[in-house]
């Protein structure tokens, strides 16, 4: 990762943000595009957000304004709602769906975090990818082993991102050496929050994996404990895959449907993140809506593992909107590239035979996914108070894309090339609580290859 070179207390250049939901009440109420914008930073929050005309005259004397071009974007960094950062060294295995892929691939991976010192380089690896593609705070998935939590948490606290995340609960259905029990899983994390949760800008996630690896003592001991420290995330699976979903009836044939067996263990409400939701019939997205709770749209995931294709508008309907984040969930995820999550997304959303802007799909990268959260006064848009959390597009950032641009007819357009060609290359800077943490031209280039 580049060493941070530089402290600007401003950047300029065109800027996108949102202050408010566009699937609810529309683009033309929440959208904000400022052709030539001032975005200045002090003390890890932004200060002022407006047209440069309007700011530079009140920026304090001596301010750097670090100018980024009219080929640039600026906007709040990228939010990931769902991400399994113990499964980056193998994502991109081959040839099963979720069921078998959790067996041959997922939990010989986790059983590495009982060392810690491999933890905190897998950490490292995927903290630094997550800065280079914009993302400046992830809801994140470790294993069961509370080792795998603190080497998150260093790494991230070291780099002062805001960062949710929590040790997984598994019980049964999994190796031996990959459970805990409801009473242990439940001591390891409550030690967790008590050292992580509200430290700096951490956040702890209670984290039963899902119905499949969790007895309902487990259940009840995670519904129990989100009780007791209610500001926690709570996050798990729901309804990915069909196979899953005929599992789980068996295993819970006394429940209404999928979400109550959560909801009836206490782990459905405000600040729960269910992954996939893919499946999920009509009252359980009502419940999901009138309790608060989040689905985690994981695009890239979904079609990776052919679990299916998440139906975005109908989730969001006005009548009864559910909150919706966007995730990578690597490693079935195939893209740290949010970019290249959104292109996932507009793909999901056409197999529904429905069309996703580009607009509402950069809502849901930023301010969506912070309202997912339950972060969204936090994070999520560019504003004054807001914590000074940016990623800067290169708009022009591959041969294909620069020519692509030239024919591009208005902002829209300009929006919809990036999320559909766009990937890793397009970040050109990331600022963490107003800090240059990551810039695409200070990584070094890779030595010149020796001549034949
Ligand atoms: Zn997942």
């Amino acid at each position: 990762m580049a060493a941070p070179t530089s402290r600007p207390a401003a950047v300029r250049g065109p800027a996108l943000s949102f202050t408010g939901d566009p699937f609810h009440d529309g683009l033309e109420a929440t959208m904000v595009h400022e052709p030539d914008a001032i975005v200045a930073m002090a003390e890890g929050r932004i200060t002022h957000f407006g047209p440069a005309s309007r700011i530079a005259p009140l920026l304090p004397a001596g301010t750097e304004v670090r100018d980024y071009g009219r080929d640039a974007l600026i906007s709040a960094g990228f939010i990931d709602t769902h991400v399994h950062y113990p499964q980056t060294p193998m994502i991109a295995s081959h040839g099963a769906q979720l069921l078998d892929w959790l067996n041959k691939y997922t939990f010989p991976t986790e059983l590495k975090f009982a060392d810690k010192v491999f933890a905190r380089d897998v950490a490292r690896l995927f903290l630094r990818e997550n800065l280079r593609n914009g993302i400046t705070t992830s809801c994140v998935y470790c294993t069961v082993h509370p080792q795998s939590v603190d080497a998150l948490f260093e790494e991230a606290e070291a780099l002062g991102l805001r960062l949710a995340a929590g040790k997984v609960l598994m019980d049964r259905n999994a190796p031996d050496a990959l459970l805990d029990t409801a009473q242990s899983g439940y001591d390891e994390s409550q030690a967790l929050i008590q050292k992580w949760h509200g430290r700096g800008r951490l956040l702890y996630a209670i984290t039963p994996r899902f119905a499949g690896t969790s007895t309902s003592g487990q259940l009840a001991a995670a519904g129990a404990l989100w009780r007791e420290h209610s500001d926690c995330l709570m996050q798990t699976h729901i309804a990915e895959s069909r196979d899953e979903v005929a599992w789980i009836k068996e295993l819970f044939p006394e429940r209404r449907n999928y979400l109550d067996v959560y909801d009836h263990h206490g782990l459905c409400g405000a600040r729960a993140v269910f992954g996939h939701g893919i499946w999920l019939d009509e009252p359980e997205m009502q419940r999901l809506h009138e309790s608060g709770a989040a689905i985690a749209h994981c695009p890239t995931s979904n079609f990776f593992l052919g679990s299916g294709a998440f139906d975005l508008t109908r989730a969001v309907r006005k009548e009864r909107p559910v909150r919706v984040g966007l995730g990578t969930d690597i490693g079935a995820g195939t893209s740290f590239s949010i970019l290249a999550t959104l292109d996932a997304a507009y793909k999901a959303s056409q197999l529904n035979r429905q069309s996703l802007s580009a607009a509402h799909a950069y809502y849901l990268a930023t301010r969506g996914s912070a309202r997912a959260l339950y972060l969204d006064d936090k994070v999520g848009s560019l504003a004054a108070g807001m914590e000074a959390d940016l990623v800067v597009l290169d708009m022009r950032s591959t041969p294909l894309i620069d020519a692509r641009m030239a024919g591009a007819k208005d902002f829209a357009e300009q929006l919809f090339i990036q999320m559909t060609l766009g990937d890793d290359r397009a970040v050109q800077a990331t600022y963490v609580a107003g800090r240059l943490a990551y810039a695409r031209e200070l990584v070094a280039a890779p030595p010149p290859s020796p001549s034949p």
